[in-house]
């Protein structure tokens, strides 16, 4: 008989998965998966204990689904990725394992020890690697030169055309094997990595992601545009957790859209496109680190911008990580972030502005601690956030674009709802005067117990222009 072994990474899923379908094809082959944990791995990225915590309630429900099918999932912890080599080399060995099924994961770490494994083991292993995290693989969406875009504009236009309607098909768990119910179950052991409590407001399962998904695109989508910049209103999907461990796919989003707004593909324009857009900025990013390996190592895609000279100001950032910067929206953000693992998008580009162009403070240090709080912490768009708000990375709008924090909190949070969820220190400041609580304290005699700004957003301002066309001048 001969053995199959799934090795699963970033893809807890069981539904629509490319690897586990192909590993299942073959009725007679003995089954078995595998997932391999790296906590030194993890320590170096800084992954939020709360998304450590978040994998490993997902590989317990992934263990009961896969031995309801007759699949055993066997689980170790390795050091780092060296290490995960060397053992599952000695792993395929014990359990005689003929062929490996894998989808790739796109980080130039992850690829480069792929690569080591699969000459490790290519005397007695065959190595099945499945592109499957994306809708359309990396270098497949290119310009006429053969070359990955460097703005996004002309790479959606270039990625829709190419998408047909079997890019969104997705595939069906597999059916149960003859040993199906017979499986043992051992206990996994909780990961050496300190795990966080990750709250009531995602629910744990691949059915309970994709509840989330179908009630989305049933419900909300259609009103997506009006309300995704509003940080108030629940206006998006709340499916980055499940995307970026993989516990849903982009297939499964796409193919659920297309069912409930079926010329989605047709149109550019309105809320389903809207969302559509959002997960193609995801591919975008993913592509991105594999055209430019450097943006895995925190390099700006623009190179020049490493000539800024990034302020050293640790209470100023300490006051950014806790929320006390004295910018209501700034503040309401951060907090929602410490709080819960998740932040608004419109949020996200609001903070990043504030640490970089408002603080001066190199965007590392916040991509970083975006990471140590994330649950859907991913590499590729967390840098590529990070790069857009820096203006380091491939976006087309220059770096003399700052966000104003206080007219950014009056557009997208006017009436302060959202400041006063999380900043309850301001509660009683009435909604007009919410963006500038001082101003009002002073002239109606208030002592408020919340901190005055950090900064002088127009000095700032002024300091941040001049730092960039310095450093552009030294280039
Ligand atoms: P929706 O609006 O419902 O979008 C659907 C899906 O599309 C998301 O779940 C996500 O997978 C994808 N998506 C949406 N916007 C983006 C985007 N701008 N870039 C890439 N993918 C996108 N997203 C992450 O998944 N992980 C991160 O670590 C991350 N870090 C970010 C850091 C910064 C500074 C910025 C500006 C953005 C970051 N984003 C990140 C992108 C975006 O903010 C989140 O994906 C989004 O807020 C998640 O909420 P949602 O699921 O409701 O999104």
């Amino acid at each position: 008989m001969t053995t199959h072994l799934v090795w699963f990474r970033g893809d807890l899923r069981i539904t629509d998965n490319r690897a586990l379908h192909a590993a299942c094809e073959d009725p007679q082959a003995r089954v078995i998966a595998l997932f391999i944990a790296t906590p030194e791995q993890w320590k170096q990225h800084e992954m939020a204990p709360r998304q450590a915590m978040f994998i490993y309630q997902h590989l317990q429900a992934l263990q009961h689904a896969l031995a309801e099918r007759g699949i055993g999932l066997h689980y170790h912890q390795c050091d780092d990725f060296a290490d995960s080599v060397d053992w599952l080399k000695d792993f395929c060995e014990a359990e005689k394992v003929d062929a490996l099924f894998y989808n790739k994961q796109y980080e130039i770490n992850e690829r480069q020890r792929d690569a080591a494994l699969e000459k490790a083991v290519s005397e007695s292993v065959i190595c099945h690697a499945f592109d499957d995290s994306l809708l359309l693989p990396p270098g497949s969406v290119t310009t006429g030169n053969n070359e990955m875009y460097k703005v996004y504009t002309p790479f959606r236009r270039a990625f829709l055309s190419r998408l047909t309607e079997s890019d969104s098909r997705s595939l069906p768990a597999p059916p149960a094997r003859e040993n199906a119910g017979k499986v043992v179950m051992h206990r996994l052991m909780p990961f050496d990595y300190p795990l966080a409590d990750i709250g009531e407001d995602f629910a744990i399962g691949e059915d309970a992601a994709r509840n989330q998904l179908r009630s989305f695109c049933r419900e909300q989508v259609q009103d997506y545009l009006e309300q995704r910049d509003l940080p108030a209103v629940d206006g998006t999907s709340s499916l980055s957790p499940y995307l970026a461990i993989g516990v849903l796919s982009p297939r499964q989003c796409l193919n659920r859209l297309r069912a409930e707004c079926p010329d989605v593909l047709e149109k550019t324009e309105g809320g389903a496109f809207g969302w559509l857009n959002e997960l193609v900025w995801r591919e975008f990013y993913r592509h991105l680190i594999v055209a430019w390996p450097k943006l895995c190592k925190h390099q700006p895609f623009v190179e020049w911008t490493d000539n800024v000279r990034w302020r050293h100001a640790p209470e100023e950032l300490q006051a950014w990580k806790d929320g006390n910067t004295g910018y209501p929206i700034v503040d309401a953000a951060m907090r929602q972030l410490n709080t819960t693992g998740w932040m608004h998008n419109r949020l996200r580009m609001i903070v990043a502005s504030f640490l970089v162009k408002d603080l001066l403070i190199n965007w590392r240090e916040g991509e970083r601690y975006f990471m140590s709080q994330l649950l859907d912490g991913d590499l590729a768009a967390n840098n590529g956030g990070w790069q857009w708000g820096a203006s380091t990375g491939t976006d087309a709008a220059p770096y003399f674009r700052i966000f104003n924090p206080t007219t950014q909190g009056e557009r997208f949070d006017k009436t302060g709802r959202f400041i006063k969820a999380w900043v309850p220190e301001l509660v009683d400041v009435p909604e007009r005067d919410i963006h500038q609580p001082h101003r009002w304290a002073e002239k109606h005699h208030r002592v408020l117990n919340y901190p005055l700004p950090v900064v002088d957003h127009a000095r700032a301002r002024k300091d941040t222009l001049a730092a960039f066309e310095a450093a552009k001048n030294r280039s």
